[in-house]
C-alpha cells in the first residue's frame, strides 16, 4: 500500500494510436480472418497480444501476407519500398500512419529536393526512424545523441543548407540538446517552425514533469520497445525522482519497490490502455486516494485511414474509443 498516487493528465492513448487500434479492429470486423498487421500495430505487448486473440497476424516481412489478403501497415510508418511491396498482389492494404509522422516524412522529402543534408535524431532501428530514414536515404544521417552530432557534422557539405528532424516521441530534454548543439555549428540550420516531438509526447512529458518532482517514486506503463514510453521514464530520471519504474502492466509491478506510504506518480505512455493504468492503481491501493493533476485537455481526432472511410457507417468511428473496440472485440 502507497499513501497517494499523483495520476499525470494526459496519459495514454494518443489520437495516432486511438486512430490505429480502431482501424485495426473495423479491419477485424469487416474482413474474415485473417487479417494480417506489418510490425506492431503500436508499441504495445498487450494491445499487440490482444489483437493476436482476434485472430490477427502480425508480420515482419509482407512477402508472408497472402495475395488478395487485407493488410494493414503499423502506425509508424513504414518504409516507401514496404507500402509499395504490400500493394502488390491485389492486397487490400490499410496505411495507419499516423499523420505527425507522415508530416516529418514530408519535411524530409521538401528538404531533401532542396538540397539540405538532414540530421535525424531518431533512435536506431525503431520502426518510425527506419520508415523515416527511408524517404530520402541518400541525404539522412541519424544522429542518436549528442555525441554522434560531430561525426555527421563533419560529412556535411554546405553548412548553410543543413536541416534538423526528429522523431516523434523524444524526450523534449534530449532533443533540445541536440537542437541546441547544431545551432551552434550552423546558425542557419532549418528546423520544422513547431519542432516535429508531437503533441502527445510533449502534452505527456508536461504533465509527468509536474508530478515527477513532488513524487517518492513513478510508475511508467507501457513497453520497453515503446519510444515515447521510454522517453517518460527519462524525463521522471531527470527531475530528479529517487525512483523510476518501467512496467507493462500491474503483474510486473513491485509495490515493495516503491516503498510503504511513498506518493507515487503514475502515467502511461501513448500506446498503453487506460485499463492497465487503473490496474495498477488497484496494485498500489492508495490510502490517501487518487489525485488528478491535468496540464492541458487532448481534443485532438484523426479519421480513420482514406482505405477504410467508404467501409465505415457514417460517425461511428468518432463515437467510439480505442477502449471501447479493443472491450467490445473482446466480448465477442
Ligand atoms: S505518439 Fe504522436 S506521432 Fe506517435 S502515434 Fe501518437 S500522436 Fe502520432
Amino acid at each position: 500500500m502507497v499513501r497517494k498516487v499523483l495520476l499525470a493528465e494526459p496519459r495514454g492513448f494518443c489520437a495516432g494510436v486511438e486512430m490505429a487500434i480502431k482501424a485495426l479492429a473495423w479491419m477485424v470486423r469487416i474482413f474474415p480472418p485473417p487479417v494480417y498487421c506489418y510490425h506492431e500495430i503500436v508499441h504495445n505487448r498487450l494491445v499487440v497480444e490482444r489483437f493476436r486473440e482476434f485472430g490477427v497476424i502480425f508480420v515482419d516481412d509482407v512477402s508472408e501476407v497472402p495475395e488478395r489478403a487485407p493488410l494493414m501497415l503499423s502506425a509508424h510508418g513504414s518504409t516507401p519500398e514496404v507500402v509499395i511491396s504490400a500493394r502488390e498482389q491485389n492486397r487490400f492494404v490499410v496505411n495507419a500512419v499516423c499523420p505527425l509522422v507522415t508530416k516529418v516524412h514530408h519535411e524530409a522529402k521538401v528538404r531533401a529536393k532542396k538540397g539540405y543534408t538532414i540530421l535525424y535524431v531518431g533512435h536506431a532501428g525503431h520502426d518510425e526512424a527506419v520508415g523515416t530514414l527511408a524517404v530520402a536515404p541518400d541525404s539522412i544521417r541519424l544522429v542518436e545523441r549528442a555525441a554522434d552530432l560531430s561525426e555527421a557534422l563533419a560529412s556535411i557539405d554546405d553548412p548553410n543548407k543543413v536541416a534538423l528532424l526528429a522523431q516523434t516521441t523524444l524526450a523534449l530534454h534530449d532533443w533540445e540538446g541536440i537542437r541546441d548543439d547544431a545551432r551552434g555549428q550552423f546558425p542557419s540550420l532549418w528546423t520544422a517552425s513547431r519542432n516535429d516531438l508531437c503533441f502527445a509526447t510533449t502534452n505527456r512529458q508536461a504533465a509527468l514533469s509536474r508530478i515527477a518532482t513532488q513524487a517518492d517514486a513513478v510508475v511508467v506503463i507501457g513497453s520497453a520497445n515503446s519510444s515515447n514510453t521510454v522517453a517518460l521514464a527519462k524525463v521522471a530520471e531527470a527531475a530528479g525522482c529517487p525512483i523510476v519504474l518501467r512496467i507493462d502492466g500491474p503483474d510486473e509491478l513491485n509495490v515493495q519497490a516503491v516503498g510503504e506510504d511513498a506518493v507515487v506518480g503514475v502515467t502511461a505512455g501513448a500506446s498503453a490502455p487506460e485499463d492497465l493504468v487503473q490496474a495498477v492503481i488497484a496494485r498500489l491501493a492508495p490510502t490517501e486516494g487518487v489525485e488528478h493533476v491535468h496540464v492541458t485537455d487532448e481534443d485532438e481526432y484523426f479519421p480513420p485511414p482514406r482505405e477504410l472511410r467508404d467501409l465505415i457507417p457514417d460517425n461511428d468511428d468518432r463515437s467510439v474509443t480505442a477502449s471501447q473496440v479493443l472491450e467490445e472485440l473482446t466480448r465477442r
